[in-house]
């Protein structure tokens, strides 16, 4: 568990993320996600904070099984997630759809279109702390897999959040970093960027802190997904002149194989 200056990091199940997001003058407390409720409740009953709403990004049971339980524990709170979802999803207090925003004490919630992973998977931006929450989209120094969209739909995605602005941080369902720079690393990423990152996530998984908050300008020298308009990554996968989605598409593959 990590709080940076506006976000706390929460650690659950073996590899995931749950965010949470507080204000002290309304007493809102957002959380991102819900993978399960024990390390959620732990982190809100040691700050002494309520929780008042939940952002879900999409249906996979690693991202709403902590829902019925935090709901009970925290009968007021506000449970928000895609309406093209919601046949899928626990019960939302409040169906979305790209272009809404939720508002709450702790800031504006943009909602982003982020399907790929998943067809109805949606993202967070909350530009005020220059974070996006990304689910298992974007993922620190990869993408996430294509279980239910197609190669153009996630990049189309990554597209959207590559305009959003550099300084914003990428706040991802998982934590892969490891696995996705070593793999990264074949698609011809800067290399000072890309060393530095060697350097430092051992040092991190070593502290226990965690890879994500990356910025988006970091992610544009490093992830190759960000990066498949670049002629040395279409060379390196093997694709010269292909158009940007087509690499793009290669790229994945290959990751789905490697
Ligand atoms: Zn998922």
């Amino acid at each position: 568990m990590r709080t940076t200056d506006t976000i706390t990091i929460i650690r659950c199940l073996s590899d995931n993320y749950a965010y949470l997001m507080h204000d002290a003058t309304s007493g809102d407390t957002v959380l991102i996600d819900a993978p399960e409720a024990a390390p959620i409740q732990a982190a809100l009953e040691a700050r002494g904070w309520t929780l008042t709403h939940l952002l879900l990004t999409h249906h996979h049971a690693d991202h709403i099984d902590g829902v019925a339980a935090l709901k009970a524990a925290y009968p007021d709170l506000h449970v928000v997630g895609a309406a093209a979802d919601a046949h899928r999803l626990p019960a939302l207090d409040r169906q979305v759809s790209p272009g809404d925003t939720v508002d709450t004490g702790a800031g504006r919630f943009a909602v982003l279109d982020a399907p790929g992973h998943t067809v109805g998977h949606i993202a967070y931006h909350q530009p005020q702390a220059q974070a996006l929450f990304s689910g298992d989209s974007l993922m620190v120094h990869g993408c996430g897999r294509l279980f239910e969209g197609s190669a153009q739909q996630m990049f189309d995605t990554i597209a959207t959040f590559a305009a959003l602005p550099d300084d914003t941080r990428v706040y991802s369902g998982h934590d892969y970093a490891q696995a996705n720079l070593t793999f990264a690393a074949r698609f011809a990423p800067d290399a000072q960027a890309l060393e530095q990152r060697q350097a430092m996530l051992p040092k991190l998984a070593d502290q226990g802190t965690p890879t994500v908050g990356v910025t988006l300008a970091e992610e544009k020298l490093i992830n190759p997904y960000l990066r498949t308009h670049l002629p040395q990554v279409a060379q390196a996968a093997g694709l010269p002149d292909a158009t940007a989605e087509a690499v793009f598409a290669e790229i994945r593959r290959q990751k789905d194989n490697a």
